[in-house]
């Protein structure tokens, strides 16, 4: 397994790049760790794919340079690499068998067979399909031969990196639990490179240690599933990440104090926002408190989803949602408080640390 230095790497694909907007990736320049866990996250067309087949090696990127353990590959093909890649749709050989389809990249290595049988065994428990070993492919459906896909991208444990492109995308709710826990499991005890793309932040958050967020040709943040909740670099990650997402306010800041419309209120430190910058306070709905203090709002919706209530409201002339809990009242005069040490400022869309 590798690590891997993404080194100002940028592309575009058409020739002749002319502004920042011409490029599908703007620049990334990242490390990631030998046998971390990484999940891809953003919306269609952000540029997931784009990172991801430059790290596999199917794309040439127009600017940068990657390295694997320091080594650069950034003119070598796939195979040269040594990366394991799973696609979103099936990549088997109808006419063979699933255990020849599983076995098929050991014995393109020479691996021995006793060697070859322990590992498709393994695998094609983890999978499920045991009892479909000896049949061909051709008859599968189309979950099937996906996990078949998904075994020959497991299979071998001398790889690089394995790349997953939205593997389950074809597979049903249950099975994908199922395999994306396995997934995991299969990372604590081998310790692969693993790199997955995904738009689906449930998938991105329980299979990965560091997830990548990506929007508009950009990584806004790497971080753990923590940090993306309590400190979102940038307000895509606070509205994108969170069911609802973070509420984001306009707020005018004037040393420690916050203006959101009528209301202020103070923070424990002075946020530093260059002059002119469109400055936003940013609380998620789980850390607003809904009660008989506080600040004005008018309640518009109530939201039963199970152990809590979503509250639809109107703060300052904006629609905002607040979590409470299912027997939390809501009471005939509602006010809201924030827990101070859940607001974030933000200046033209990034964060504004503490330390800055
Ligand atoms: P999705 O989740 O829909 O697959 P993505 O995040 O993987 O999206 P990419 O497929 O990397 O995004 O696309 C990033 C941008 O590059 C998009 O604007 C897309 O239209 C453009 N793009 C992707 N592939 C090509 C191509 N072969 N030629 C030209 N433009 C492309």
């Amino acid at each position: 397994m590798a690590r891997i230095n993404l080194e100002h790497i940028r592309h575009a694909y058409g020739e002749k790049p002319k502004s920042e907007a011409d490029y599908a990736l703007k620049e990334v320049h990242h490390e990631w760790n030998d046998g971390g866990a990484y999940a891809l996250l953003g919306p269609s067309g952000c540029g997931k794919t784009t990172l991801l087949n430059i790290i596999s090696g199917l794309l040439q990127p127009s600017e940068g340079k990657i390295l694997f353990d320091g080594r650069d590959v950034t003119r070598l093909s796939t195979q040269q690499r040594n990366i394991a890649q799973v696609f979103q749709f099936p990549v088997i050989y109808d006419t063979m068998t699933v255990y020849d389809n599983l076995a098929f990249p050991l014995r393109n290595r020479r691996v021995p067979e006793p060697e070859v049988d322990r590992r498709v065994t393994e695998i094609i428990e983890m999978i499920g399909l045991s009892g479909w070993a000896k049949k061909t492919a051709r008859g599968l459906t189309a979950d099937q031969k996906q996990k078949i896909s998904l075994g020959r991208g497991l299979v071998r444990n001398d790889v690089n990196a394995i790349l997953f492109d939205e593997p389950l995308t074809v597979i049903d709710p249950h099975m994908k639990w199922i395999l994306r826990s396995q997934l995991k499991k299969l990372h604590r005890q081998f310790g692969f490179t693993m790199v997955y793309v995904t738009h689906d932040q449930t998938e991105a958050l329980t299979f990965a240690d560091k997830v990548v967020v990506m929007y508009d040709g950009q990584i806004v943040q790497i971080g753990t599933p923590a940090e993306l909740f309590e400190r979102p670099s940038h307000t895509f990650v606070g509205y994108f990440i969170g069911s609802p997402g973070m509420n984001l306010l306009p707020a005018q800041i004037d040393g420690s104090r916050v203006s959101l419309g009528t209301d202020t209120i103070a923070l424990d430190y002075s946020p530093k926002v260059a002059a002119g910058a469109k400055t936003e306070l940013g609380i998620r709905p789980e850390f607003i408190r809904l009660g008989r203090e506080g600040m004005h709002v008018r309640v518009n919706k109530v939201e039963d989803i199970g152990r809590q209530k979503i509250v639809r409201a109107e703060f300052a002339g904006r629609p905002i949602a607040i979590v409470v809990p299912e027997d939390g009242e809501i009471p005939a005069d509602p006010r809201v408080t924030f827990d101070p040490s859940a607001v974030n400022i933000y200046a033209d869309s990034w964060r504004v640390g503490r330390e800055a």
